[in-house]
């Protein structure tokens, strides 16, 4: 049956079936219908492509022969996947991309590949020591205990200094100019 006639039918059904909306016969021959149209649609689309196609196989001969070039766009660029390698994370143990390109630059610094994951990473500066604000008991005003001195003052079992690096001088001064007063 040609595509017109299936599709002539299936009017004619579709017509029938809201007159008599049970009757399963004219349902039945409709499913069969709409199956044998979407065939019918596919074999058209399938022909219309195969035909394209043919005639830009003609084409490309023709031109070839009268040496015609024709603008064809190139295909669309797709970048390659990165480079590197895949790491296990030391924390959490997933693994995790280490792209080659970074790890030229760690090479090139000196430093070891990385031994963390993003947030791993993450995590651990977050809890390494920062510059902690304290306020000087002598002027009022504030100075930074910087990570350094933290860590020398934890060494020495000291506690946290109550005055600012001038404060701290001046009271040593004062300290010395005392006992050089009281052994005269
Ligand atoms: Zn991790
Ligand atoms: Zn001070």
């Amino acid at each position: 049956m040609s595509s017109l006639a299936i599709k002539q039918l299936i009017a004619t059904l579709e017509e029938q079936l809201q007159q008599r909306p049970n009757d399963s016969s004219v349902k039945a021959r409709l499913d069969k219908l709409y199956a044998e149209r979407t065939d019918a649609e596919k074999a058209v689309i399938a022909a219309t492509t195969a035909k394209m196609h043919q005639q830009e196989l003609e084409q490309k001969k023709l031109d070839k022969k009268m040496k015609i070039k024709r603008y064809e766009p190139e295909a669309e660029y797709v970048p390659p996947p990165p480079a590197g390698r895949n790491i296990t994370c030391c924390d959490c143990a997933q693994e995790f991309f280490f792209a080659q390109k970074e790890e030229e630059l760690f090479l090139a610094e000196g430093m070891q590949p990385r031994k963390r994951c993003a947030p791993c990473l993450k995590v651990k500066k977050d809890n390494q020591p920062q510059p902690i604000e304290l306020c000087c008991v002598g002027c009022k005003g504030t100075f930074t205990f910087s990570v350094a001195s933290q860590k020398n003052f934890k060494a020495q079992g000291w506690a946290a200094p109550k005055r600012c690096h001038n404060c701290r001088a001046a009271k040593k001064t004062k300290q010395v100019a005392v006992a050089v007063l009281a052994t005269e």
